[in-house]
C-alpha cells in the first residue's frame, strides 16, 4: 500500500513527500541520515490549564472524539515503531493525566520491546493529579517525568495559565520529588517580563527538590499566533543570568538530546537550556509525533501531517503502519527555517501537536 500523506495548507513541495528510495527495514531514517529514536505521543489535546504561549483562553475546537485514538491503536503504533527502532516513548498533549485510563497506557506501552534497547517510557505533564497516579504510573512501568513549571509566584501563575492552580502543581512536583524516579526534569519557557526575573529562583527551587530545570526559548506554536521574537528570552540571556549566580559550565556529549547541559558551581547542580529557535539543534534530532487523532508529524514545526488513522482503522495491517512511519521520516526536512521569511506557523498549536 502506498502511503499518502495528509498535507495542510500550504502545501510542501513535492520532493518533500517522495519516497523514492526509502528503505523498507531496518531503522528509521531520514534523507539526511538521521536515525529516529524518540517517539512522542499525544493522548489528548485537552488541557487543565491555558498557557498563554499554547492554547488560547477558551480553549480550541477540540479534536473529534471519535478520531481520537482508542489504547489499542496507541499500542498498536509504539509497537511497530519499536519493531523499526524506536526506544523512547514519551506522552504528552495537551495533558496526558487527563486521559482516563492513562495509567492503562502506561502499563501496555511499557509492555512493548525493541529489539535493540531496552524501551523507556517518559511523559510530559503540568503536574496536576501527579500526586494521585504517581505511584500507579510508576508501578505500570513510567521511567521519567517532565514536569512543566513556569512561575513560583502564585499571582503570575494564574496569569500565565489562566487557571488558579499553583498549589496543584507544586503537590505534584513534591510527590514526584518524593518519589524514587529519576532523573526528574522541570521545564520551564522564559519570557520577557514574565518570569525572566525568576530563573535563579525556579533553578533553586529544582535543585531544592532534587531535579533539574531545563529553559525552553518561547517557540511560535501558540494557538493565538501571537508568538513574538522580542517578546522570547534568549539562550545567551539565560545563560548570562544564571552567570551572575553561578559558574556555568557546559557538559559535553549532548548526542541527539534538545537540551544543552550546563554544570552549576562544579556540580552536582545542572541545568539544561532547549533553545530551538537561537541555536536549533535539527541537524541530530531523532525525533517524531504520534498527534491524539493519529496524525504522523517529523518536526513540531511542519505543515505536513502523515494521516495513520484510516490505515489503523482499515485492514492494511502493521506493513501499513510501519510504511506510514518510514514516510513520515523519509519526508523529513533539513530544519525547521523558523528564521526564513517564508516561515509559516503550523495550524495546530503545541497542545494538539504534542510538546
Ligand atoms: N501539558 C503538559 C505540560 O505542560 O507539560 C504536556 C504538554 S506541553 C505542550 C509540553 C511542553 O511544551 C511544556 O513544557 C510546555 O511548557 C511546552 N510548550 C508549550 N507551548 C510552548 C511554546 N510555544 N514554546 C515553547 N514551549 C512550549
Ligand atoms: Fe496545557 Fe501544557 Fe499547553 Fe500549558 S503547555 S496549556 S499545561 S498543554
Amino acid at each position: 500500500m502506498v502511503a499518502v500523506p495528509v498535507t495542510l495548507a500550504p502545501r510542501r513541495p513535492a520532493h518533500a513527500r517522495a519516497t523514492e528510495g526509502m528503505p523498507a527495514s531496518g531503522p528509521l531514517v531520514d534523507t539526511h541520515g538521521r536515525v529516529h529514536r524518540d517517539l512522542r505521543i499525544s493522548l489528548t489535546d485537552r488541557c487543565s490549564l491555558r498557557c498563554t504561549y499554547c492554547m488560547p483562553e477558551q480553549g480550541n475546537e477540540w479534536l473529534a472524539r471519535t478520531s481520537i485514538l482508542s489504547t489499542d491503536e496507541i499500542v498498536r503504533v509504539a509497537r511497530v515503531a519499536a519493531a523499526a527502532g524506536i526506544t523512547t516513548f514519551r506522552l504528552t498533549g495537551g495533558e496526558p493525566l487527563l486521559r482516563a485510563d492513562i495509567v492503562d497506557v502506561v502499563r501496555r506501552l511499557s509492555e512493548v520491546k525493541s529489539p535493540d534497547d531496552p524501551v523507556q517510557l517518559a511523559m510530559t505533564t503540568n503536574g496536576i493529579r501527579l500526586g494521585e497516579y504517581l505511584p500507579d504510573l510508576i508501578a505500570a512501568g513510567l521511567n521519567r517525568l517532565n514536569i512543566s513549571i513556569d512561575t513560583l509566584d502564585r499571582y503570575r501563575f494564574r496569569e500565565l495559565t489562566r487557571r488558579d492552580r499553583l498549589g496543584d502543581v507544586l503537590e505534584g512536583i513534591a510527590a514526584a520529588a518524593a518519589s524514587g524516579l529519576r532523573p526528574l526534569k522541570l521545564n520551564a519557557v522564559a519570557m520577557r517580563g514574565v518570569n525572566d526575573d525568576e530563573l535563579v529562583d525556579l533553578v533553586e527551587f529544582a535543585i531544592e527538590v532534587g531535579a533539574e530545570l531545563r529553559f525552553i526559548e518561547q517557540m511560535p506554536l501558540d494557538a493565538g499566533h501571537t508568538w513574538s521574537r522580542a517578546h522570547m528570552v534568549t539562550r545567551e540571556e539565560i545563560l548570562e543570568t544564571l552567570s551572575q549566580r553561578w559558574d556555568v559550565t557546559a557538559l559535553p556529549g549532548r548526542g541527539g538530546a534538545p537540551a544543552e547541559r550546563f554544570v552549576l558551581d562544579g556540580g552536582p547542580a545542572t541545568v539544561g537550556v532547549i533553545a530551538s529557535v537561537t541555536a536549533p539543534f535539527c541537524g541530530n534530532c531523532d525525533r517524531m509525533r504520534l498527534t491524539a487523532d493519529g496524525q504522523l508529524r517529523n518536526c513540531l514545526f511542519s505543515t505536513t501531517e502523515y494521516d495513520l488513522l484510516p490505515i489503523l482503522r482499515s485492514d492494511a495491517g502493521d506493513a501499513g503502519v510501519e510504511r506510514m512511519l518510514r514516510s513520515c521520516v523519509f519526508g523529513k526536512l533539513p530544519g525547521h527555517a523558523i528564521d526564513d521569511p517564508s516561515f509559516l506557523q503550523p495550524a495546530r498549536g503545541m497542545n494538539a501537536i504534542g510538546g
